[in-house]
């Protein structure tokens, strides 16, 4: 099948489908807060495209097919304990800031004494398609506090209800694309389906009878993207019967109580917490005060289930990633058979180091600046340094503190015209777009033994060509959704 091109509308048309995908929004939940300082009360539509962006079908559908082989991956790294402590070690010499701290959160939980090697990670494993190499390239793999697999859904609806009123065909009344075309995310609902599982095995395992258990969503003070949050918590409790209560992160210790007599459970507000859910606790600002280290450390030793453990966090660093690459590791975790399902969804990564891969990279961070993004190890967007500021920004810092970053090739996104709409204004740009998908694993980290993997949806975000970035909250990027071909 070939490609349609996006419809040519009029200004009266375009002027009617930006009122009807502001109120479906409004009406959906598709929102946000905007910048600081706001009110509580007054949510603004979030950024959104006006039209699906063109996705290859084979390559959606490969991104999914391969979601449990990552999740599988990933759950192998953390109970490979030697080598992934080996490495975290090393890095947080090098990254003391926030892996370091992290890091010592970590080894200050296991004096104290970890009694839950059953942790849950919701993961978000992203993609670009290259449109040189014509497929998908894995950009990241988060372990941590993944976002708008609430909103999506939710775009997905929009985008389908405008082609349903027949708002994007020239002819009015006419649905422009097929409905197989615009597929819709079940995220929203999916990811309370991958919070329940740790809450059914704690339930099971710990609980007698009908006495019931609470999520406990660890959240940042004033986060604006409550709404995506909300549609989870929404979901766990009407179609999982469980409540899930919000607790901001430097608020923690002053409302939880452990059980230090009785295996250390967990009681918010005098409720049994089953799962330790994190939407938070991902940038070094979060834990500008000590309370939040002790908060980290002390839920940490709690019975609770993590999601995600500072192991499993600490897992999806950029450097694992990097490590990732070469086959002779991977072969420590996956099968030839996977391995060879997921290699070639790799970039070349190299290290910054002493290896001899590291020093063909400190040359081509000099020679050839521009094939690359230079990557710390950090969560959330504004990172990276991209092109010619990576030889200028290496050259501020002491060569032995580089190890802390790696180096990335460039994917080559294909470039698509589309409508942005932000803060009621439309921007028409070339975009280029970023496929996410979500995923779920509740598995004993000392075994290694998988004990639910399930992939929950996808999330399509996007941003204007011009920039490197593409964070929604952040400000650079929109949520978008798929139009397949
Ligand atoms: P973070 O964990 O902060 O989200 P990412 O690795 O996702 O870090 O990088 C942030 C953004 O930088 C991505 O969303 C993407 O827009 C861009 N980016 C990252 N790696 C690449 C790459 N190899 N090629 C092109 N763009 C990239
Ligand atoms: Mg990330
Ligand atoms: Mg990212």
């Amino acid at each position: 099948m070939g490609q349609k091109d996006f419809p040519d509308l009029s200004k009266e048309q375009l002027e009617k489908i930006v009122l009807d995908v502001t109120q479906f929004g409004l009406s959906a939940g598709l929102v946000m807060y905007p910048p600081a300082p706001f009110s509580n009360y007054a949510p603004t539509l979030a950024p959104i495209t006006i039209f699906p962006t063109p996705f290859p079908r084979k390559q959606f559908e490969k991104s999914l097919a391969i979601e449990k082989i990552y999740n599988e991956l990933y759950a192998a790294v953390v109970s490979e304990y030697k080598w992934l402590t080996c490495i975290l070690k090393d890095l947080s010499v090098h990254d003391k800031d926030f892996t370091g701290k992290l890091w010592n959160c970590y080894l200050q939980a296991l004096s104290n004494g970890i009694v839950q090697d059953v942790s849950l990670a919701l993961v978000r494993s992203d993609y670009m398609y290259d449109e040189l190499l014509g497929e998908i390239k894995q950009v990241e793999f988060n372990t941590v506090s993944v976002s708008f697999g609430g909103l999506s859904p939710k775009v997905g609806r929009a985008h389908n209800y405008l082609n349903q009123v027949g708002l994007y065909g020239q002819v009015s009344n006419e649905s422009y694309y097929s409905s197989n075309e615009l597929p819709i995310s079940e995220s929203d609902e999916n990811l309370a389906k991958g919070l329940y599982s740790g809450v059914k095995y704690y339930n099971e395992k710990y609980l007698s009878g009908e006495n019931k258990s609470i999520v406990l969503m660890v959240v940042q003070p004033n986060e604006r993207n409550a709404f995506d949050q909300r549609a989870i918590e929404y979901n766990l409790l009407s179609k999982y019967n469980t409540v899930c209560k919000r607790v901001d992160l430097p608020d923690v210790l002053s409302s939880i109580e452990i059980k230090y007599d009785d295996k250390n459970r967990l009681f918010y507000h005098g409720l049994e917490v089953s799962v330790v859910y994190y939407r938070s606790a991902y940038g070094p600002s979060e834990f500008e005060m000590p309370d939040t280290w002790k908060s980290r450390t002390t839920l940490e030793c709690t019975l609770a289930v993590k999601c995600p453990s500072l192991l499993t966090q600490l897992s999806g660093s950029k450097k694992v990633q990097q490590l990732l690459t070469s086959k002779t590791v991977l072969a420590q975790f996956l099968n030839n058979e996977k391995i060879a399902e997921i290699y070639d969804t790799f970039c070349k990564i190299y290290p910054l180091d002493d290896s001899e891969e590291g020093k063909l990279a400190k040359e081509l961070a000099f020679s050839r600046p521009q094939d690359f993004v230079l990557k710390p190890q950090r969560e959330g967007g504004g990172n990276n340094i991209y092109k010619e500021d990576i030889p200028v920004f290496l050259k501020t810092l002491p060569e032995a503190e580089w190890e802390a970053y790696i180096l990335m090739e460039l994917i080559h996104p294909k470039n698509h015209k589309n409508l942005i709409l932000r803060n009621g204004e439309i921007l028409n740009d070339g975009i280029v777009s970023e496929l996410g998908i979500f995923g779920s694993y509740l598995f004993d980290e000392k075994s290694g033994k998988v004990l639910d993997n399930q992939v929950l949806g996808h999330l399509l975000r996007s941003k204007t060509s011009s920039s490197n970035e593409g964070g929604v909250a952040a400000g650079y990027g929109c949520v978008d959704n798929l139009y397949l071909y």
